[in-house]
């Protein structure tokens, strides 16, 4: 009998967990070869908006010209409003990264779907329309995955991690190289506020980034426009 549980067991957890991750790494292969082929640069900004670092990343999107994608998390958008409002007024794609930022796998999965759906209802309060979803940690369930397809909005994953969180912070070139050999990419960058060095790593791997497109003739988009979501 307990081999008849076990097999079940296996099969939920299959289908709550693994399967919803198959799912992310087929969407990435082809969210890396559609950059490639469109010789694409994305930059995405998660875990915000700060206070302070999202106001300077946008005077240096501004003086390039470029438009972002910023995946905010709710309870910082009801901490930072003036920085909302620019970073509408300034034109960039603001998206969902859930209410509390939850990692789906470490909390119960009701726990997980809520706080999926209060980050959509968040958004909404706040006036903010949004297409896409990055789920916090790049963790799903079958029920986040349900909450959010059935919603109509998409996966916001991502080709290069910039590692603007690590406790050793890369060489900022060593990550735009990255970037070259793939020919493009989403990058993972992220704009809450933290310490001074890791802000300045911010602006200045945005700076490397953004100078690599215009010499190699990328095209800097949101990722909504790289997806062609309306
Ligand atoms: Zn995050």
């Amino acid at each position: 009998m307990w081999i008849v549980w076990s097999l079940l067991a296996g099969f939920l957890i299959s289908l709550a967990y693994i399967s919803p991750y198959a799912l992310r790494m087929f969407q990435e292969r082809r969210l890396r070869a559609r950059c490639r082929r469109e010789r694409a640069l994305v930059l995405t900004y998660d875990d915000g908006p700060g206070i302070v670092l999202t106001l300077k990343l946008l005077d240096l999107l501004a003086a390039y010209n470029a438009k972002a994608t910023f995946f905010l998390v709710g309870k910082c958008v009801i901490n930072a409003p003036e920085s909302v409002a620019r970073l509408q007024r300034d034109g960039h794609e603001l998206a969902s990264h859930s209410y509390a930022h939850l990692n789906a796998w470490k909390t119960t999965p009701w726990q997980g779907v809520n706080d999926v759906q209060r980050g959509f209802t968040t958004l909404g309060q706040n006036g903010i329309p949004f297409k896409l979803f990055r789920p916090p940690y790049g963790k799903i369930t079958l029920l986040t995955w349900l909450a959010t397809v059935c919603r109509g909005i998409g996966f916001g994953w991502w080709t290069k991690v910039s590692g603007d969180t690590y406790a050793n912070l890369p060489d900022p070139q060593s990550v735009v190289q990255a970037v070259e050999q793939d020919g493009g990419g989403v990058v993972l960058l992220h704009d809450f506020d933290g310490t001074e060095e890791r802000s300045t790593f911010v602006l200045e791997l945005t700076k490397r980034l953004l100078d690599a497109a215009k010499s190699r003739g990328w095209k800097v988009c949101t990722q909504s426009e790289l997806l062609r979501i309306q």
